[in-house]
């Protein structure tokens, strides 16, 4: 017997298919009732018995949602770090994403002077801002801190030396390493000292005549500990403003903010190293500062004018969007009192254990309900990081509810659970220790509770 008889045909079933080409246009739903049908087919080749008309018309319906879903969605950050990369590390205050969306609506005087009817420049959206932040001399931005430290080593070091202790010679991830930048930049790299230890004397030696600056960087995603020397920012400065040369700090994250204030560990800041006696500093928009992707470069003057002329600028500059969000994000920090209420990063670091407690036992029942007898769920005390190699061995105490399977070897039934959290309509993302399931409640904020709490009565098996 011949079974394609007994499938429908292309028209019929779109006939039928009205309201999702209303949702996703007749091109999706066709090519979709095409695939779904050749499926059909394919299945009865291997024996499988023939859908009946009305599961086709909900696979059908299915693969069209599938195929118009964004490839970039949101997801529940239930992993414990703050500032993840690999999830788009800050979350933007609510100011920059309505600047963000005023800008990309509209035409805006993104490089044009309102008050000459000239040709504006874009930096100056936000060095004045920065430089009542941080008391640079000038600023300008691009599209990340790895950006911003590529144009800075090549506008002022091309074909010359930059002098770096071997103890801050940082691979970021991501294939950021200093060594490889220098070289993109076309800067002769001079290593001083040794991995633990860098003394003032090193940086005296290395200096010659082919030196074009001495550079120090943040060594963000690692400590070195034990038997260590590092020379602080003002001595380097000194010694490079001797002989006449500019001194660079990568900061990496550079807080804006006194963190100390906010019972956070310390962490370098721009005005810190500016105030020591560094010409240049970079750091990113996205760390610690709370921001969009950017890079920021602030300093002197003349350093700074030299960096903008660089025709790698054009190519590294960012865009309206970014601009208009960064410039929000830093209106903020005008004003200290409210930052930590407005800034998402910085409210998620400071949150108190006993508010994510609290949220952990509104959940736990929820949880333990949908997944019955097959797994444990508790709440307990775990540590949050605060990521993108800000702060790296700090930890910060959190809660998170814990999921530990019955089974004896529990690693099949983990890796189905974690599968089906990130298998949920706002995917949740945990992580895997000890034999459990963790999710840690920190920044999962009162708005995204319920969220989270109607998508476990999905996880029923
Ligand atoms: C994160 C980091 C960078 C790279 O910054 P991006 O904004 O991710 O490009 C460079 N240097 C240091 C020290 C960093 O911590």
């Amino acid at each position: 017997m011949n079974q394609k008889l007994h499938l429908p045909s292309v028209d019929r079933l779109l006939i039928q298919l009205a309201d999702a080409i209303a949702d996703h246009g007749r091109q999706v739903v066709t090519a979709c009732t095409r695939a779904e049908l050749a499926a059909a087919r394919e299945g009865a080749r291997g024996g499988l018995p023939l859908p009946d008309e009305t599961a086709l018309l909900a696979a059908i319906r299915r693969r069209a949602g599938d195929a118009c879903r964004p490839n970039l969605r949101p997801v529940l950050n239930l992993t414990g770090t703050v500032l993840h990369t690999n999830l788009g590390r800050a979350q933007l205050p609510e100011e920059a994403v309505a600047a963000m969306v005023e800008a990309a609506r509209s035409p805006c005087a993104l490089e044009y002077d309102l008050d000459s009817g000239g040709r504006g420049d874009r930096d100056d959206l936000v060095s004045p801002l920065l430089s009542e932040i941080i008391g640079c001399e000038a600023a300008t931005v691009v599209n990340n801190n790895a950006a911003a430290v590529l144009l800075a080593l090549n506008a002022l070091a091309q074909g010359k030396e930059a002098v770096v202790s071997r103890g801050e010679l940082v691979e970021i991830g991501g294939a950021f390493r200093i060594p490889d930048v220098m070289r993109r930049a076309q800067v002769k790299l001079v290593e001083i000292g040794t991995t633990n230890r860098t003394h003032a004397k090193d940086y005296e030696e290395a200096i010659g005549p082919k030196t074009a600056l001495l550079m120090k960087v943040h060594t963000s995603n690692y400590a070195v500990t034990g038997f260590t020397k590092a020379v602080e920012e003002a001595e380097v400065a000194r010694i490079a403003h001797a002989h006449g040369l500019p001194f660079l700090v990568d900061l990496g994250s550079g807080t804006l903010a006194d963190f100390a204030a906010h019972g956070l560990p310390a962490e370098p800041t721009p005005q810190e190293a500016l105030a020591a006696g560094a010409d240049i500093v970079t750091f990113s928009g996205d760390k610690l500062l709370g921001g969009p992707q950017a890079g920021l470069i602030a300093g002197r003057r003349d350093l700074i004018a030299k960096i903008k002329k660089n025709p790698l600028k054009r190519a590294l500059r960012v865009g309206k969007t970014t601009l208009a969000a960064l410039e929000a994000t830093l209106r903020l920090y005008r004003d200290p009192d409210r930052l930590a209420e407005r800034l998402p990063t910085l409210r998620l670091l400071t949150r108190p254990v006993a508010d994510i407690e609290a949220a952990g036992r509104r959940l736990a029942p929820a949880l333990q309900e949908v997944l019955g007898e097959s797994a444990t769920v508790t709440l307990e005390a775990c540590a949050s990081q605060i990521g993108s190699g800000a702060l790296p061995v700090e930890r910060l105490p959190s809660a998170a509810l814990v999921v530990r399977p019955q089974a004896k070897r529990p690693g099949k039934a983990l890796l189905a659970l974690e599968t089906a959290l990130r298998g949920l309509p706002v995917p949740v993302i945990g992580y895997i220790r000890d034999d459990a399931l963790w999710l840690d409640l920190r920044c999962l904020e009162a708005k995204d509770e319920a969220l989270l709490a109607v998508q476990f009565s999905g996880l029923a098996p």
